[in-house]
């Protein structure tokens, strides 16, 4: 079979053909295994291959897969949706839903943009967001996007939107140290509103926990407290991207719950449907809702795929499964047993700067000192030499960093919530051989 029509992301390399896939591994036409490490894209939470969802997916295709939106609503839509709700933190939810992480984010930036038009209010029209952050792909998403890697070759055609300063305590982008910081990074949200004008700001959104662009980031106790506070202060709305932190990933089922804050507007995708169909969300609070119900009534966006009932029934069928598993609570636990092998594994490897993360969102920052963390040249490529390696002995892990100019190597380890102990001990083992033996090539 000629593979060349397909474009891949790089595409002088070689991919292996997948074939099949069960609980945590993926076996390729070959017939090798790998640990996925990363659940793909930090998406596969239940793993592969669970014939329940097979199952759910079988039935309603049975019935009918697709209908538009316009013109019919169905169970599957109509009961995810009150799902969804029932599990957020503050439980009044409304969804609009979508196919991908982006388009989630995107809906909620012209949400918010709606709602102050609504609102009679059309000045306020920006949304901040951070330096190091990742918020899709997409322009309106970019744009959003505090990835100068990822902006580079379209800033012409992307919003000029403000950015403020990251919670990344590892390294504090304002050279503070917390706790006698006093979290100065959620002042600088304060301080960017004042020099901008809250007139022109409609939303501020963030990561619960900064995923790809920094890799598992936690934020300091307490910050999203004081970011909600500034943003009630100043009259802003504050998006949570639950993309990859929600649907149990960090041991809650939405990475926020961490932190005792509801947002305003939620954007989930990934693990809603654990990587069994495309499907995505933006969940608008009932006070978002509010002015929008009482004037145009309807919402400017929509997908032809947007609340399909086949996908519907899938991402239901997905939280069935998490809650009939207890999932949430497995993330939990096998997330502090894997954070803790890794820790105890980065103790006798110099490169490894930190390792931190919630839950089974976990991440490992690579330096090329660990006392002055001082960052590796961002031409060696330990990011990338890091995932090759690990790929060939059959483990999966996922590139984080790079966001600003490029420099800045990390990988995310973030398993199917159902790994076992020992799949963990396999996962650390064949991660310790190949991060020596990518030091081996980079230290001299
Ligand atoms: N938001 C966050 C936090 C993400 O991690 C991602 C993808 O990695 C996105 C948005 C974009 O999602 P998608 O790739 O499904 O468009």
């Amino acid at each position: 079979m000629k593979r060349e029509h397909v474009i891949k992301p790089i595409l002088d390399h070689p991919y292996p053909t997948i074939q099949y896939g069960k609980g945590v591994y993926l076996y390729d036409d070959q017939g090798k295994a790998y640990i996925d490490g990363c659940s793909g894209a930090v998406t596969a939470g239940i793993g592969h291959g669970v014939q329940e969802i097979v199952d759910a997916m079988m039935e309603q295709a049975s019935k009918v897969s697709f209908v538009y939106r316009s013109q019919f609503t169905s169970e599957p839509a109509e009961q995810l949706a009150k799902k969804l709700s029932d599990l957020a933190p503050g439980n009044d939810y409304w969804t609009f839903f979508v196919n991908s992480g982006s388009e989630a984010t995107e809906t909620a930036m012209k949400m918010a943009i709606q709602y102050w038009q609504e609102r009679g209010r059309p000045g306020k029209n920006k949304v901040i967001s951070r330096r190091m952050s990742y918020h899709g792909i997409t322009m309106g998403a970019l744009s959003m996007s505090g990835h100068v890697l990822r902006r580079r070759r379209f800033i012409p055609l992307l919003a000029d939107l403000p950015v403020v300063a990251p919670p990344y305590c590892y390294r504090c982008p304002l050279g503070k140290t917390s706790p006698s910081c006093q979290m100065a990074c959620a002042d600088d949200l304060n301080t960017a509103i004042k020099r901008i004008g809250a007139e022109h700001i409609a939303a501020f959104i963030a990561e619960p926990i900064i995923g790809a662009a920094g890799g598992a980031i936690v934020p300091p106790a307490g910050y999203y407290k004081k970011i909600k506070e500034i943003c009630e202060q100043h009259d802003i709305l504050f998006i949570a991207d639950e993309v990859m932190t929600g649907i149990a990933r960090t041991g809650a089922m939405f990475g926020m719950e961490h932190y005792g804050v509801e947002p305003d507007l939620i954007a989930l995708g990934k693990g809603m449907s654990a990587g069994y169909t495309p499907m995505a969300a933006t969940m608008a609070k009932d006070h978002v809702m509010e002015p929008i119900l009482q004037g145009s009534k309807s919402i400017m966006s929509g997908h032809t795929y947007s609340a399909n009932p086949q996908s519907a029934a899938i991402s239901l069928a997905v939280l069935a499964y998490i809650e009939k598993h207890q999932l949430v609570e497995a993330a939990e636990i096998k997330g502090t047993i894997l954070l803790n092998r890794l820790r105890q594994m980065a103790d006798g490897i110099a490169i490894i700067g930190d390792v931190r993360g919630q839950g089974l969102l976990i991440a490992l920052e690579f330096v090329a000192d660990r006392t002055e963390k001082r960052m590796f040249a961002a031409n060696i490529g330990v990011t990338s030499r890091m995932i090759e390696k690990a790929f060939h002995k059959g483990l999966l892990v996922y590139p984080a960093g790079g966001a600003v100019d490029g420099e800045g190597d990390a990988i995310i380890v973030a398993p199917p919530l159902v790994i076992t102990e020992e799949e963990i001990d396999q996962l650390v083992r064949i991660l310790a051989e190949s991060i020596r033996e990518v030091m081996a090539e980079v230290i001299p």
